[in-house]
């Protein structure tokens, strides 16, 4: 265990591109502003980066599993041009309303249930008490929480509800996924200078 990476997860709709909702073509994707330097910063980092994001649009019928990877393809492309590098792409398409018989099941993997973050600590090997889960609503909240992370609100306005709960309530905000970068890089540097301070 001693060798776990650490591990960003990311929302992809309304955190890492703009929110076009059950958008799959790939002419339409857009970073965010500033995702691809703020994905440099947390590569730097040393942390990996995992986007898991719910695809419900799958159980409902508007596209297949197989739209779905040219959208990774497209995202890493726009990535790379900051020479950022996705370490994983996990999607739910399930949604127990949905009309495509296989997928319109309750499931665990959903959020806000954490089995995306689960299934990609298992297979990639991911510490996910030193990782973080960054997201625009506060199901990716509780998605993070329940797997053990530390999480990050991007407060942009895309949350409307507000149902808060402990599980649900963020350990920190930020107006953008950039300045989420920024923080989580002022928190490493206070974490490593704490831990020497402590070893004195
Ligand atoms: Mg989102
Ligand atoms: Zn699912």
């Amino acid at each position: 265990m001693t060798n776990s990476k650490r591990a960003i997860f990311l929302d992809k709709d309304g955190t890492l591109v703009e929110d076009v909702p059950y958008n799959v073509n790939p002419e339409l994707i857009e970073l965010t502003w500033h995702a691809g330097q703020a994905l440099q910063i947390l590569q730097e980092l040393g942390f990996a980066l995992i986007v898991v994001t719910n695809q419900a649009g799958v159980a409902r019928g508007l596209f297949t599993e197989a739209a779905l990877g040219p959208v990774n393809q497209r995202l890493s492309d726009l990535l790379a041009q900051y020479g950022v590098r996705l370490d994983g792409f996990y999607y739910c398409p399930h949604h127990p309303e949905g009309v495509v018989g296989r997928y319109a099941v309750p499931c665990t993997c959903r959020k806000p249930m954490p089995g995306m973050l689960l299934r990609a600590a298992s297979e990639l090997d991911v510490d996910l008490s030193r990782s973080w889960m960054i997201g625009d609503i506060l199901h990716d909240v509780e998605a993070g929480r329940r797997a053990g992370c530390q999480t990050v609100l991007i407060d942009n306005g895309n949350e409307t509800e507000w149902k808060l709960s402990p599980q649900r309530t963020p350990h920190h905000s930020a107006p953008d996924l950039y300045t989420a970068a920024t923080m989580i890089a002022a928190i490493e540097r206070e974490g490593v200078a704490g831990g020497e301070a402590a070893t004195q």
